[in-house]
């Protein structure tokens, strides 16, 4: 599928001809800011994008006859990037503030963790251990030198805050759940950044948290951003693969091949891929470049999203402690998003991080929906099979990246040695978990240092902070 628009945007440009060709290489959120921020600097850009859609990992699908996103997404009030950007689209005034509940599996039992009487009241750990939790907590959100934690592993961080009890029964599973075994290569910055960005969502203390949502979800927010960038001019390309950039000797310019052997001239190229595909793309790269996009640990998803009948609990989000859970957490987005978006029936999802070569990734749907659905009536007595209306998988090896020790040291360069090729993805997002406004905030701030600095030899990124 291909959608060229046409639409004339309604600020003053010099013609086509004189404005520096841009080609954005990806068309999730990144790739539609970067997008966004090129064509109001006046720049002719072209959006390419391997799937039908544009979106990315924020993109929609289909579960039975419903419509909603392949992932679970919410907004925080922080979230001023994510926000203002909403504001444009005309969309942050629909967004709906609910406060939620959160659940907490461990022992085989479910607790509600959702204020500070049941934090209080939370049979696993002692007094001391929950004072210790809390004050790690709250010491977490409150720091603010990123830098420093990132030499120090998570493990050992939060054995040293929070105790070793607290550490084996909380904190350990919970690393488990997110990372694997990966955890043990993780600095104290992946949690702190967790902390930062969830303790922002609370009022105070250990009140009720508040997420928000736009009615219509990420099908909603897409739909009206590939419209705003096609009144700018932007050109959409979806279905198109790029394979290689190519430096054109004549032109002086970037050559991108795409999988169908069809090849397209631009000025300026920028990927916003995960580093293993933007390695690929060039063989213009240098060996250092090559080997710190490939060098970033990602953390894959298998992600099950089902529609019921009837509720499993009321808690937007539960933890789980216990390792013989299949998924890492259990998501219910019927306890957020008002219940007439899916025809009064219930959305969940059940996510299970794992490492990109995991062997689940090659398992069958119905073998992965067999251990979920089991996992599912052993956790809440009341669930039944036949509530079950729809059943679909989501697996995705790139997702994150992980904050390895030290890892800022060994971030992969914007601005790369190939003249006008640039790489902005998450991988950028140093001091931040993987999230719509960081993305958004990434491709603000990436937009205007490769614009700025665009034969820029240094192999310094900007660091947003938050
Ligand atoms: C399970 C899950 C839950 C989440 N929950 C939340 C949440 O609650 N709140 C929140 O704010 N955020 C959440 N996020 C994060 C959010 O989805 C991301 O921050 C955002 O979508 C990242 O966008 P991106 O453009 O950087 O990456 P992507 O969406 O991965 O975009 C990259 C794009 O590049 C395309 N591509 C790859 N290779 C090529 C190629 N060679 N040629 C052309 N195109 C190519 C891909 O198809 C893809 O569309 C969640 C994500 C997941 C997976």
């Amino acid at each position: 599928m291909q959608t060229t628009a046409s639409a004339v945007h309604p600020v003053m440009r010099p013609n086509n001809s004189e404005r520096p060709r841009w080609a954005v290489i990806g068309g999730g959120m990144l790739g539609m800011t970067t997008a966004h921020r090129l064509l109001q600097a006046g720049n002719d850009v072209t959006i390419f994008e391997s799937a039908p859609a544009l979106g990315g990992l924020a993109s929609p699908w289909e579960l039975g006859d419903l419509t909603w996103d392949r992932h679970y997404h919410v907004t925080l009030r922080s979230d001023s990037a994510l926000r203002s950007l909403l504001a444009e689209l005309g969309l942050e005034s629909d967004i709906r503030w609910v406060p939620t509940k959160t659940g907490f599996y461990t022992d085989g039992r479910l607790y509600s963790l959702s204020n500070a009487a049941e934090f209080l009241a939370f049979p696993p750990l002692r007094l001391t251990d929950k004072l210790r939790l809390a004050a790690t907590i709250v010491y977490a959100s409150r720091l603010k030198d990123w830098r420093r934690l990132e030499k120090v592993s998570v493990s050992e961080w939060l054995t040293r805050l929070s105790g070793r009890r607290t550490f084996a029964k909380i904190w350990l599973p919970l690393l488990r759940a997110k990372l694997g075994e990966n955890y043990r290569q993780a600095s104290a910055a992946f949690i702190w950044a967790i902390i930062a960005r969830l303790y922002a969502a609370r009022r105070s203390g250990m009140k009720t948290e508040s997420f928000g949502y736009v009615p219509g979800g990420y099908a909603r927010i897409l739909r009206s951003f590939q419209e705003r960038l096609e009144a700018e001019g932007a050109h959409i390309n979806t279905s198109q693969t790029a394979v290689a950039i190519e430096t054109n000797e004549d032109s002086d310019g970037l050559s991108v091949r795409f999988s169908d052997g069809r090849r397209k001239e631009f000025n300026r190229v920028v990927a916003t891929v995960p580093g293993p595909v933007a390695a690929r793309l060039s063989a213009g790269l240098s060996a250092d470049e090559v080997s710190r996009l490939n060098g970033v640990q990602y953390q894959g998803i298998i992600c099950a999203s089902l529609l019921l009948k009837r509720p499993l609990a009321d808690y937007y989000v539960t933890n789980i402690t216990d390792s013989w859970v299949p998924f890492t957490a259990v998501i219910e987005m019927s306890a957020l998003v008002d219940r007439s978006e899916f025809k009064g029936r219930h959305l969940v999802y059940l996510p299970k991080y794992v490492q990109p070569d995991h062997p689940a990734f090659e398992l069958p749907d119905e073998q992965i929906e067999a251990e979920f659905l089991a996992a599912l009536e052993r956790m809440y007595p009341s669930f039944r099979r036949a509530d079950v209306l729809a059943f679909r998988i989501s697996r995705v090896r790139h997702v994150f990246p992980i904050a390895t020790l030290n890892y800022s040291d060994r971030l992969p360069p914007m601005i790369t040695s190939v003249p006008g090729f640039y790489v902005v993805n998450s991988s950028h997002i140093v001091n931040g978990t993987l999230n719509v406004n960081e993305t958004v905030q990434l491709a603000n701030t990436a937009t205007d240092y490769i614009r700025m600095k665009p034969q820029a030899q240094s192999r310094q990124v900007p660091v947003p902070t938050i």
